[in-house]
């Protein structure tokens, strides 16, 4: 039988350190795959808060004491959501996911709610249960071949925060679908997305100011290390501040477009065949992948898009000789671009540039020189090794001494929240001087 827990989303209550119940006693097998009939009477949308009542949509049947609006909403975001979920991992969902959503613990009566649920909601937390028989091929749990779980059955317990819920959502859908999450760093760092799962465009970082702070601050001092995070012996509900690091990389992996397309299928092994690691998957990536790692926490903010933030790792670098000139497009909405110019600081450079671009919807053009508070300005840095130097300004053009040798990088000066609205581009031709 599977017995896992797999849940504690406590970030909703900053400070807030998770410690999984031991000692589990789990209902019968016989509930698992008959629910068991509801207590609850069934709502309305009018209904107001305040007493427990059960509502259905497609794929979730909630027990809640919110509002018959509340329940309505909270039931079209999840229903979005795993509906993006299963669009991910290609899996529909197998039954419904029975969740309840606590909003008062007094408005319950005793004995209606699982003591562990009840006692991780009044914590600030949440649960997702799952039980079942994972059936292989040839009977339960064959090692040999990849696992079949259609019978795990996973119930959720939820605060009534926004998060919580979508959060245990996608660890029921993986244990219903797959009869397993997956290792504690992937399991709780997708659980995490969906917990900041939006209706409309979700690319950008959405995540509660004080988790983007803790990465933002810790980050400078003493990162969490890839390995640190994808390690197994860390364990589900340890602390707020260890599902940060995991949401960190899975939002990474996932959306920045150097790694995304292996993250999916590796993300599918992990929950199904189990035969690839992180290492296996990206290591001749390593160099690369840890950087941009580092740059995500060194820039984390709402707002940030690693679509765009994104190294283009494909373009090679040649020192510039003779009279040989390198022409640049630079895209207003972009990170860091190459310009496969390997510069000296020893020498002079010729900059000319034309185009212009616009730093929010319906703005002015601005060209490459910028405002006079520096905002659109075509700015360089150069990197050497993997190391990045401070960003100097390059403006609309003329002569350029580069402050260290290295390869020189560009873009559009503009916060790292606020590329995404940005249009327009410059092109940027750079030769030495005579
Ligand atoms: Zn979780």
């Amino acid at each position: 039988m599977v017995r896992s827990i797999s849940g504690i989303a406590a970030l909703a209550r900053m400070g807030f350190i998770a410690v999984i119940v031991a000692g589990i006693s789990l209902p019968s097998l016989a509930w698992a795959q008959d629910p068991k009939p509801s207590a609850f009477p069934q709502g309305k949308l009018a209904d107001p808060a305040g007493t427990p009542r059960d509502y259905r949509s497609q794929w979730f049947f909630l027990h809640t004491d919110l509002s018959g609006k509340e329940a309505k909403d909270l039931l079209d975001r999840l229903e979005k959501m795993l509906a993006l979920v299963s669009r991910y991992w290609g899996k529909p969902p197998q039954k419904m996911i029975e969740t309840y959503v606590i909003k008062d613990m007094k408005a319950w009566p005793a004995g209606s709610l699982d003591e562990r649920g009840a006692s991780m909601v009044a914590a600030g937390g949440g649960l997702t249960v799952s039980l079942g028989i994972p059936l292989g091929p040839n009977g339960p749990d064959d090692p040999s071949k990849p696992r079949k779980f259609g019978n795990v059955t996973a119930v959720c317990y939820c605060g009534a925060d926004h998060g919580t819920p979508q959060h245990e959502a996608v660890h029921a859908y993986c244990a219903q679908t797959f009869g397993t999450t997956g290792p504690v760093w992937y399991s709780e760092g997708m659980a995490e997305m969906g917990q900041y799962f939006r209706d409309g465009d979700n690319r950008d970082v959405q995540i509660h100011p004080g988790v983007a702070e803790y990465l933002l601050t810790e980050g400078r001092k003493n990162i969490k290390s890839l390995r640190g995070i994808v390690n197994n012996r860390e364990q589900t509900g340890d602390s707020w501040q260890n599902y940060a690091w995991r949401w960190a990389l899975c939002h990474l992996l996932a959306n920045n477009p150097n790694y995304a397309n292996r993250f999916r299928p590796l993300g599918l092994d992990i929950l199904t065949t189990q035969n690839r690691t992180f290492e296996q998957t990206y290591g001749d990536q390593a160099d690369h992948i840890s950087f941009e790692y580092k740059f995500f926490i060194a820039h984390m903010c709402n707002g940030f898009r690693c679509d765009l933030a994104a190294f283009d790792w494909s373009k090679k670098f040649l020192a510039l000789q003779g009279s040989v000139a390198r022409n640049v497009t630079v895209l207003a909405e972009r990170g860091w671009q190459p310009t496969q110019a390997t510069v000296a600081s020893d020498k002079n450079y010729e900059l000319a540039t034309s185009g212009s671009w616009t730093l929010s919807k319906g703005g002015d053009a601005i060209g490459p020189a910028g405002t006079s508070d520096g905002k659109g300005r075509l700015v360089g840095m150069i990197m050497k090794e993997f190391e990045m130097g401070e960003p100097f300004d390059l403006g609309a053009g003329g002569d350029f001494t580069p402050p260290e040798n290295g390869n020189l990088w560009v873009r559009c000066r503009d916060e790292w929240a606020e590329l995404g609205d940005n249009k327009g581009k410059v092109t940027l031709t750079i030769r030495l001087k005579k």
